[in-house]
């Protein structure tokens, strides 16, 4: 029985490739979701594309599969990177699950003027957008980067990526994205509360960046990172 179950391993995928189940995966395929040995799924590592492969050893915490053939080939998003302040609550991990369907190649937590969060549980957001991953079907999982303060990422920029600013206070001016730029991107959404004036005038001040509105209406951070991916996937990514 082909089953729909995916998972995304560390290892190398490839014909008769082995692959060791980590605990929580064994618990996760054997005492959730019941497989047997023989019952096959579906495995991606973000580099080789997506196998199918089949249980030939299970233990209730550990298992071995043994991959059979390859079902999709590797999918890399577009070169597009999303640089966000992490915000109070569960809406952090919201916002990585979310940027990682939509699809990107790189989550940045920033830490910029009025951020409140002062720290972001790494493992825990890479733990996110792999669960985002297995479940929408996409052999990536983006890279997460440590929280780091805009003011460094900033410096240390290479000018040949545009930054789209999504600017709360553009929300009553037509402001879209400038189609004519070509290479790799990066959106910019802030916190709760918004940019301070002199960020707005730094980063506005880069020949590459292109500030944007999100239309009439203020929308919370999580909204913001949706809305400006959906903006930029139609506009340059890979929604054709
Ligand atoms: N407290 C701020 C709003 C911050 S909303 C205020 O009331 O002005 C969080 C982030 O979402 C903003 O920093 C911005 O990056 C983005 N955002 C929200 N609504 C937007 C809009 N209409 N246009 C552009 N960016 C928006």
């Amino acid at each position: 029985m082909a089953s729909k179950i995916r998972l995304y391993v560390e290892c190398d995928l490839g014909s008769d490739e082995r692959v060791l189940m980590r605990r929580e995966q064994a618990h996760y395929v054997f005492n959730v979701m019941r497989c047997k040995p023989s019952d096959t799924l579906l495995l991606f590592n973000g580099r080789d594309g997506e196998w199918q492969a089949k249980v030939v050893e299970n233990t209730k915490s550990s298992g071995q599969l043994l991959c059979d053939h390859r079902t999709r080939s590797q999918e890399f998003p577009p070169d597009l990177w999303l640089l966000f302040a992490p915000v109070k609550g569960s809406r952090t991990d919201l916002i990585v699950e979310k940027a990682t369907e939509m699809g990107v190649a790189r989550i940045v937590p920033v830490r910029t003027s009025f951020t409140i969060v002062k720290r972001v549980r790494h493992a825990r957001l890479v733990a996110h957008a792999i669960e985002a991953a297995e479940q929408c079907g996409g052999t990536f999982v983006p890279v997460i980067e440590e929280l780091q303060s805009l003011d460094s990422v900033l410096s240390q920029w290479s000018v040949e990526r545009n930054i789209m600013f999504c600017d709360e206070s553009e929300a009553n001016r037509k402001r879209s994205l400038d189609r004519m730029r070509r290479g790799p991107w990066a959106i910019l959404i802030g916190p709760e509360g918004g940019f301070s004036e002199s960020e707005r005038k730094c980063i506005q001040s880069a020949f590459y960046c292109n500030t944007v509105s999100l239309g009439p209406r203020i929308l919370r951070a999580d909204t913001a990172v949706v809305a400006s991916l959906t903006m930029w996937q139609k506009a340059f990514g890979d929604w054709r």
